[in-house]
């Protein structure tokens, strides 16, 4: 089922909704948000400088640093007895990003996020159990309001108690689950361990993930842990943007429709910072449209993807943000080509003798960029074997000179050598940075 005719509306047509509600946030943000029309005059653009979709452009970035240097409403341009809502990001380091939204904004964000549902297949007959945690985090309460826009019941059972997740999702024949594709593998594995098996014994079969990526090699272990039934999905948003709602994966699985009518989507390289061409990965940027608490023009997000304009098997007309390719923080710059860990990642996994932990080490040797990547090996007796050991080498070689256009080094290692992390694993070491 498709929610909103908006995601099926010719190009053209859905250009001009997006050109209508620019000149209108320009206008706004530049007539009620202070920082923003600073920032608008020090680069001289006034709102009548916005006459096409190109002109965005013009317009200067927004970052993250902005929400901590007005913390915690500077951006907002609403009263605040005009906010109904308010949210707040993790905050790791210091601060929280906080985010409000007036009735009107929560009504977009909700039908947003019923969008997103129907693209994961959700419908009114399902029984949707929630296990992202609550509170200020946007994601249970959107896809709560979200997944209750289309009918469907909701268990806000949040995250944690994986006996009570367990009990629930069997007594209350909960057919559809939202939670982070990592505790998702988590849940299906205990049920396995319990002698459930998810694909006779329960009623789900669809999952919504977010909150972190998800990578096709996650999928696979997602299928072996729930069963082929469990269709399942991710979406994508961010608090700062509204939460979840921003772009999802339809059942086709070939990438993520942004709501275009709402969300306009560059790609730029993060150095330079020149808008990039369809296709090609570099950082996305958003202008949220229509916001009326937090409107934001040409959001930094830090996350690298690619745009697809090709058309969709499932009918949406909608551009197509790829998976994650990691964060522009991560970006490396190797001989002038833009090389993501993630993307490294991604060929490691599919190659079966080797192990899910890699590090890399980037150094320059006679002027040029050399990276060398090292390996564990998942079985020890290959070391025995020089004919193997290089075969495999030149496989991985390949593989990778095919994904990132490159030519790298790789070391293969006995099992259990490389250091492991407690959560964030810090996996690349470029020694050019350190000036040797
Ligand atoms: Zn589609």
């Amino acid at each position: 089922m498709i929610w909103a005719k908006e995601e099926t509306l010719p190009r053209a047509e859905i250009e001009k909704i997006q050109l209508e509600r620019l000149k209108e946030t320009v206008s706004y943000i530049y007539e009620r948000v202070e920082p923003y029309r600073k920032k608008m005059d020090e680069a001289g653009i006034r709102p009548e400088d916005i006459q096409t979709l190109d002109d965005l452009r013009k317009m200067p970035f927004t970052y993250k640093a902005d929400f901590r240097d007005h913390y915690p409403d500077g951006l907002f341009a609403v009263d605040k007895k005009d906010i109904v809502r308010y949210h707040a990001s993790s905050g790791t380091t210091g601060k929280p990003t906080v985010v409000g939204y007036t009735q009107n904004d929560l009504d977009i964000w909700l039908n947003n996020v019923a969008r997103i549902a129907c693209m994961g297949g959700a419908t009114a007959e399902d029984v949707a159990q929630i296990s992202f945690g609550y509170g200020t985090f946007t994601g249970a309460l959107g896809l709560h309001g979200g997944l209750e826009k289309i009918g469907a019941s909701v268990i806000p059972m949040s995250s944690g108690n994986t006996n009570k997740q367990i009990m629930f999702l069997q007594d209350m024949g909960v057919t559809l689950l939202v939670a982070t594709p990592s505790y998702a593998l988590h849940l299906g594995e205990v049920l396995r361990e319990r002698g459930i098996d998810p694909s006779k014994d329960l009623k789900l079969h669809i999952g919504l993930f977010g909150g972190e990526g998800m990578t096709e090699p996650m999928r696979d272990e997602m299928h072996k842990a729930w069963g082929d039934q469990f269709v399942c999905t991710q979406n994508y948003g961010m608090s700062e943007l509204c939460g979840p709602g921003v772009a999802g994966e339809c059942t086709e699985l070939c990438g993520m429709h942004i709501n275009e009518d709402w969300f306009i989507p560059e790609i730029i390289d993060p150095e330079t910072e020149e808008i990039l061409p369809p296709g090609e990965i570099g950082e996305l940027v958003i202008t949220c449209l229509g916001k009326e608490a937090l409107p934001l023009i040409r959001y930094r997000t830090g996350d690298l993807t690619k745009l697809m304009y090709e058309p969709c098997a499932c009918g949406r007309t909608t551009v197509r943000m790829a998976n994650l390719s990691g964060r522009a923080d991560d970006m490396l710059v190797i001989r002038g080509v833009n090389v993501f860990p993630g993307q490294i990642e991604e060929v490691l996994f599919k190659i079966d003798e080797i192990g899910p932990h890699y590090e890399i080490l980037v150094e320059r040797k006679n002027r040029l960029d050399v990276m060398t990547i090292t390996v564990e090996l998942i079985d020890d007796r290959l070391l025995d074997s020089y004919a193997l050991l290089s075969e495999l080498e030149q496989r991985i070689k390949s593989a990778l000179k095919s994904q990132l256009g490159l030519a790298t080094h790789i070391r293969l290692v006995a099992p259990n050598s490389l250091r492991r992390f407690e959560g964030k694993a810090k996996r690349v070491t470029d020694l050019r940075k350190d000036g040797l």
